[in-house]
């Protein structure tokens, strides 16, 4: 039968990989929704359509196929055919995105998409409205947190891992002001179900928190 666990939380908590690795340790399918926000964000940008009109935003979302495969431990993202998996993690994307994600509207047609995606399958998916909205009866519910300054910090080990140039008080600065836009937002604004268990990983490994969900699972 389908059975579904959300993972949803602030940016930088590493809900991706652990979503990712649970879905792997289960044989179940990983959903990765920001990458759907930021797939629109992208196309948003690449047009010039002004992030903050709704209208023109959604008239872009109407034309757009967007795609996530998965690929052993790595997920792709396409729109249209355009493999744009790279470009969705770029910081221009990454600083306009919340804003994209504040149109109901949008939000309403990104809720019925993932809700398709997941219909009689067995998914991980991560986000921040997937216990609220997407799958309010999801078996398994995660909020996963982390401090600020250790969800900064892990960006910018990451980055500098990969040879990026990284200041820490400006991913501090970046992840704050995201937060703060995705949890004030009117419609579904980030926040923890009433069901969900919380998971602070501020001082856990990966591996601590995967073999936490793991256990949620079982349970
Ligand atoms: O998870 P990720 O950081 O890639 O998400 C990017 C942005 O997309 C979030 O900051 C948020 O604004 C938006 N988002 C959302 N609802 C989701 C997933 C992501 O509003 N379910």
């Amino acid at each position: 039968q389908p059975i579904n666990i959300s993972i949803d939380g602030p940016a930088g908590a590493g809900k991706s990989t652990v979503a990712r690795q649970v879905a792997d340790a289960l044989s179940f399918t990983y959903i990765d929704t920001g990458a759907m926000y930021r797939a629109l964000t992208y196309e948003a940008l690449k047009h010039h359509v002004d992030v903050h009109n709704e209208a023109r935003v959604m008239s872009l979302l109407k034309d757009m196929e967007i795609t996530l495969e998965n690929e052993g431990m790595t997920s792709r993202v396409y729109v249209n055919e355009e493999d744009v998996t790279d470009a969705v993690r770029l910081n221009e994307v990454t600083n306009n995105v919340s804003f994209i994600a504040k149109h109901e509207k949008i939000r309403i047609e990104m809720v019925k998409k993932q809700q398709e995606m997941a219909e009689s399958k067995r998914t991980v998916m991560d986000g921040r409205d997937i216990g609220t909205a997407v799958l309010p009866d999801a078996e398994v519910k995660v909020f996963l947190t982390a401090s600020v300054e250790e969800r900064a910090r892990r960006r910018h080990q990451e980055h500098l891992d990969k040879g990026i140039p990284s200041d820490l008080s400006v991913l501090i600065e970046e992840i704050a002001r995201r937060d703060k836009i995705d949890s004030e937002r009117e419609f579904a604004p980030l926040k923890k179900a009433h069901d969900a268990v919380e998971v602070d990983s501020t001082s856990m490994s990966i591996e601590e928190v995967i073999q936490t969900i793991l256990q949620l699972v079982r349970e």
